[in-house]
């Protein structure tokens, strides 16, 4: 009890202040918690691990910095394991040399080859796609069925989006670059910028509100937002937001739709080696696979385990095939390319 009540205070201190400081220490029962990923999701998951094995998780929530932050405290990081929402945050870590591998054959198991590192520097948890909210009346049957469509004349003026430069875009725009080359992708990126109908601005959801408002006929966003705004008790008027759309898998056709991770990297810095790789293998082990699908709409990433009713509601798709890590390297030039068209101004 004491132990569980450690771990809600290091984690409610963690998400008040983003700041908080955890003492260094190399312990048979602990292990210390980096994580963009948000309390709601991950308490419940924190406290079964450490009712199963023992092992105390100080987690810090952190909204942004985590990269700046680990390079600056250097060996003397606390942080043992990292998690992000993004493939974009693992990389930017392993391209500063701050994550390191680790062997596990149970995460071999669970988490298929392309949603992990080749050398085990980091581990996809769960899957995401992003997808295109189309407005069910403004929006005909075939109008938009891939990504290029959003960048066609006939979408002028009629998309909302989030910034450019928000780490979901950046890597749909990477996948581009792997999947067409740095030129037509820049040339959809240019495509896609002069369509919107509003500066980019707002997150996944404030753009389904735009097309709900009649701001925008189309918007591009993460697939479990669907689900969390079609379930939101707090904020009932999602349900609206979301009942003026249907959710549309682009390139069905073609490549597939752009597939991204949530996953987790242990850091070089790390004190408790053996536990953080406790804590990967039980994040994607069934029962905590399944907390992600039925608590956050996401895909399981470990096979067999079922998605939220709400996600099988909207068939299977076609995912992309690129290697993860093949999108992780064309993330500069997808920010260049971003900044190039000016995508944000
Ligand atoms: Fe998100």
């Amino acid at each position: 009890m004491i132990r569980l009540k450690n771990v809600f205070a290091a984690i409610i201190l963690g998400a008040v202040s983003g700041m908080t400081a955890i003492a260094p220490t190399a312990s048979a029962a602990e292990v210390n918690l980096y994580s963009y990923r948000q309390p709601f999701l991950m308490n419940p998951l924190l406290d079964a691990f450490t009712q199963q094995t023992g092992i105390k998780v100080n987690m810090v929530y952190l909204k942004k910095g985590m990269l700046e932050r680990l390079k600056a405290e250097g060996a003397n990081s606390p942080a043992d394991l990292v998690l992000t929402a993004d493939i974009g945050g693992l990389h930017n870590l392993v391209e500063a040399g701050l994550l390191q591998s680790s062997e596990s054959n149970t995460l071999k198991h669970n988490v298929p080859g392309q949603f992990r590192h080749p050398d085990g520097l980091w581990y996809g948890l769960t899957t995401r796609a992003r997808i295109i909210y189309a407005h069910k009346k403004r929006v005909k049957p075939g109008e938009v069925t891939t990504y290029e469509d959003l960048a066609k004349p006939h979408m002028k003026g009629r998309i909302c989006i989030r910034s450019g430069k928000h780490v979901y875009n950046v890597s749909l725009l990477a996948w581009m670059i792997a999947a067409k080359g740095e030129a037509a992708a820049e040339a959809w990126a240019k495509g896609l910028k002069a369509n919107l109908a509003r500066k980019p601005q707002g997150n996944d959801r404030a753009q389904v509100k735009a097309v709900y408002t009649g701001e925008c006929d189309v918007s591009l966003g993460n697939t479990y937002y669907m689900g969390k705004m079609m379930t939101n008790e707090k904020s009932p008027e999602q349900k609206d937001w979301a009942a003026a759309v249907n959710v549309i898998f682009p390139n069905q056709g073609d490549r597939g739709t752009h597939v991204n991770i949530s996953g987790a990297g242990i850091t070089k810095s790390a004190k408790n080696k053996a536990n953080a790789v406790k804590l990967i293998e039980f994040l994607s082990n069934d029962a905590a696979q399944k907390i992600y699908a039925e608590d956050n709409f996401e895909y399981p990433v470990k096979a067999g385990v079922k998605v939220h009713p709400i996600v099988a509601g909207w068939g299977k798709f076609k995912a992309e095939e690129t290697l993860l890590s093949n999108i992780a390297e064309h993330r500069t030039q997808a920010t260049r390319i971003m900044d190039k068209v000016r995508f944000d101004n």
